[in-house]
């Protein structure tokens, strides 16, 4: 297989944007990020933005139909020879549809990648997330911009999302463990999964990100 369709699977805070954004530059693959996408949807308050806006401000998932539609629809614009997918799938049936779209056409998922990190630390890493408005990433203790609350890399003022406030992370959380956390599983039965450790600075999980994926059938 010559082109590489990824996957980072992982709970809310693993570091998945970080990490994705490093591998989108590195390996030059389209990166769809479905909360990304849907927080476009919700500030153009399309009819998909307005219906998602609901479950994404209680921290619950956007019903399957719509994710899987909106994910399926950018694969065919943007991902036709390669994609690395953050936050989708979340649900055996999303990783169902990904699965029966891609057969379809002959093609076939490269790896997905668990992003490990307990629970405990998750909190901590969620709630003092920062970001600007173009996505570049923040945190408060663990990776602060020179001046405080301002991009570095652009100057825009730094916000924190309306779902990182703790009981709202504690929701995505228990979603995460009741409907994403079986794609491990999943994904495990069918060869698929490689497994980091997440709980390391970003660069060393990088580091061994790079090397998981370096697997010879990669070809990377
Ligand atoms: P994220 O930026 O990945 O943490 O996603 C933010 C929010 O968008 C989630 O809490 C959900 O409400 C919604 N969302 C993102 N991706 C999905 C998905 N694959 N399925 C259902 N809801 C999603």
């Amino acid at each position: 297989m010559n082109e590489l369709n990824l996957i980072l699977l992982g709970p809310p805070g693993a570091g998945k944007g970080t990490q994705g954004a490093r591998l989108r530059d590195d390996l030059g693959l389209p990166y769809l990020a479905t909360g990304d996408l849907l927080r476009e949807h919700r500030a153009r308050e399309t009819p998909l933005g307005v219906q998602a806006a609901g479950y994404m401000a209680a921290g619950r998932l956007v019903p399957d139909e719509l994710v899987i539609a909106l994910l399926l629809g950018e694969i065919s614009e943007r991902g036709k020879r390669g994609f690395l997918l953050d936050g989708f799938p979340r649900t055996p049936g999303q990783a169902d549809a990904l699965g029966a779209a891609l057969l379809s056409e002959s093609r076939e998922l490269s790896a997905a990648v668990l992003v490990d990190v307990p629970d405990d630390a998750l909190l901590e890493r969620t709630t003092g997330r920062r970001q600007c408005p173009d996505g570049h990433l923040y945190h408060v203790v663990f990776d602060r911009p020179a001046r405080a609350g301002v991009c570095d890399v652009d100057g825009k003022v730094l916000v924190q999302r309306d779902d990182d406030h703790a009981e709202i992370v504690r929701e995505r959380l228990r979603v995460y463990h009741d409907c994403t956390a079986p794609l491990v599983d999943y994904y495990r039965a069918r060869g698929l999964l490689l497994r980091v450790d997440g709980l390391r600075p970003a660069d060393a999980v990088y580091a061994s990100l790079r090397e998981a994926l370096a697997v010879p059938e990669l070809a990377l």
